[in-house]
């Protein structure tokens, strides 16, 4: 159990309000006591009276041998139980066991505890219950849409608190976590309207030409108009798998792939589009469980990515490590400047718009790598090679 839990901060508020109610009656009783020995009643007047004539009998002792001198040379007599005090012949009423003085301390100590008990109770309960109140505060602005409320608590935020405040701690986490994603949300579908209005103006401004017969209809026309279209598939194509992979729904067909000739059949398909930039494949036997398609998808994008960014070659790297498949694909292109390289598997993210634009890329090839990979909990790092140029690297976990 740890030191600053509920249950020892409840248990400490017990003892606290156990000791108050022992402590205090008892400390006000003595005092009256106390006050009581220095200013004695009539009754005690007589007993201390008895006391000294007592005292004057044991000036002779041998005369009262009965009498224990000893004890009251001590100058304090043996108390007696019983109502009388005294000795033989000579008791008077034992003013001790009448105890008036007592009841109105214990009444006054009993009340002040009883006082001091409900405050602290009430304090302890306010204390405790406060995160729960600020989380409660919190969650109902939440509910309304107001996705920046948090719960505030002074000084009492923090993952080692105590468990309510362990819980405000989360709980302010979980909406931090919500306002981003409502933010991420927002820049997405601001986003894909961008993306998709230039391709369905220039489609819609080209359509009005030949309608207007500014632009005649020909293939080349036709076939301008067909990549657009392309495009645009490609685009919703692209947007359904990041949708799907989010929500964990991405169906994937898990078999034993043999990588080295998937990726031999992707450069195959790649080669013709790379010009006269080559395409070099160094690649040992390996088998991962993934689905081959989507790893086709995964390699094409790397590829093309590759091709479109290198200056004359391209290397596929395939190699096993202990139990880790590793495959790289890099390039002797300018490389990602290092503060992209946090950002390059974002949604929509290019390094330089203009050219990205001009390569033709949507921004969401690396994104759907990166879904892909983690849907099948493998991993990849985007770096620069010392040499320049981009290098993805690929761990296939077992
Ligand atoms: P796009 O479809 O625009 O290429 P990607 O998600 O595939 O989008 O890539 C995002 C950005 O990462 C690109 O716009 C480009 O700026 C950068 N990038 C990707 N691959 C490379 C590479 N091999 N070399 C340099 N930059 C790259």
């Amino acid at each position: 159990m740890k030191l600053n839990s509920l249950a020892v901060q409840m248990l400490l508020g017990l003892l606290l309000i156990m000791l108050i109610n022992a402590v205090i009656p008892a400390v006000l009783v003595l005092r009256a006591t106390e006050d009581q020995l220095r200013n004695p009643n009539s009754k005690q007047r007589e007993l201390f009276a008895a006391i000294v004539q007592m005292s004057e009998i044991c000036k002779n002792p041998k005369k009262y041998p009965e009498i224990p001198c000893a004890a009251l040379k001590e100058n304090m007599p043996p108390l007696q139980k019983g109502d009388m005090f005294g000795f033989k012949g000579n008791q008077i009423p034992n003013p001790f066991n009448q105890l008036e003085w007592v009841a109105p301390a214990l009444q006054l100590g009993t009340g002040i505890a009883v006082v001091l008990s409900i405050a602290i109770a009430l304090l302890f309960a306010w204390y405790i219950t406060t995160p729960v109140r600020a989380v409660a505060n919190a969650a109902e602005e939440i509910a309304l849409g107001n996705f920046s409320a948090r719960a505030h608590l002074r000084g009492r935020q923090s993952k080692q608190g105590d468990e309510l405040s362990s819980l405000a701690f989360s709980f302010n986490q979980m909406a931090a976590q919500l306002e981003q994603n409502q933010l991420e949300r927002k820049q997405l579908i601001a986003d894909i309207a961008h993306e998709l209005r230039t391709p369905i103006t220039v489609m819609q401004f080209r359509l009005d030409a030949l309608e207007d017969g500014v632009n005649e209809l020909s293939i080349a026309e036709i076939q301008n108009l067909s990549s657009q279209n392309k495009f645009l598939a490609r685009l919703v194509e692209d947007l359904r798998i990041l949708t799907l992979a989010d929500t964990q729904r991405l169906p994937l067909e898990r078999v034993q792939t043999d990588l080295k000739s998937l990726v031999e059949a992707v450069a195959m398909q790649f080669k013709p589009r790379l010009g006269n930039k080559a395409l070099v494949l160094e690649l040992l036997p390996a088998t991962v469980f993934a689905d081959p398609d989507r790893m086709r998808q995964v390699l094409s994008n790397l590829i093309e990515n590759a091709g479109k960014y290198a200056k004359k070659e391209i290397w596929v790297h395939l190699a096993t490590q202990d139990n880790l498949v590793i495959l790289t694909v890099a390039d002797d292109g300018v490389g990602i400047p290092s503060a992209d390289l946090q950002r390059i598997f974002d949604r929509f993210y290019r390094v330089d718009e203009s050219r990205a634009r001009a390569t033709g890329g949507s921004g969401l090839g690396l994104a759907i790598v990166k879904a892909i990979l983690e849907a099948h909990n493998f991993q990849i790092r985007a770096f620069n090679a010392p040499s320049g140029g981009a290098v993805f690297e690929i761990r296939f976990t077992a």
